[in-house]
């Protein structure tokens, strides 16, 4: 990841949910995936694959869509995480 992109991350404060905001729909559809976008795509590294199956670390989302967008199978179930909790951008 650049750093100029870290930097930025620790920038951002987190509530986690303990439900997940990012649902796989089916397993079986990442398997057969051949270039897994939303693993290389994913700004805050959210996706990995391990074993047989897509790993989510939802709680590290910073909640920019990427991955509902490049996922050629439409296999995430993405909502925004439950009021007061997810990520909150400082400013200044
Ligand atoms: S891009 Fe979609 S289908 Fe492919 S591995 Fe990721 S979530 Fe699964
Ligand atoms: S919404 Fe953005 S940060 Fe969250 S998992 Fe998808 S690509 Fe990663």
């Amino acid at each position: 990841m650049n750093e100029g992109l870290v930097d930025k991350l620790y920038l951002l404060k987190y509530e986690v949910d303990e439900e997940s905001h990012l649902v796989i729909k089916d397993q079986k559809v990442c398997s057969e995936c051949e270039h897994k976008p939303c693993i290389n795509r994913c700004p805050a590294e959210v996706y990995s694959w391990e074993g047989d199956r897509l790993q989510v670390a939802y709680e590290n989302c910073v909640e920019c869509g990427v991955c509902k967008i490049v996922c050629p199978y439409e296999n995430i179930d993405w909502r925004y995480p439950r009021g007061g909790y997810g990520v909150s951008f400082k400013f200044g």
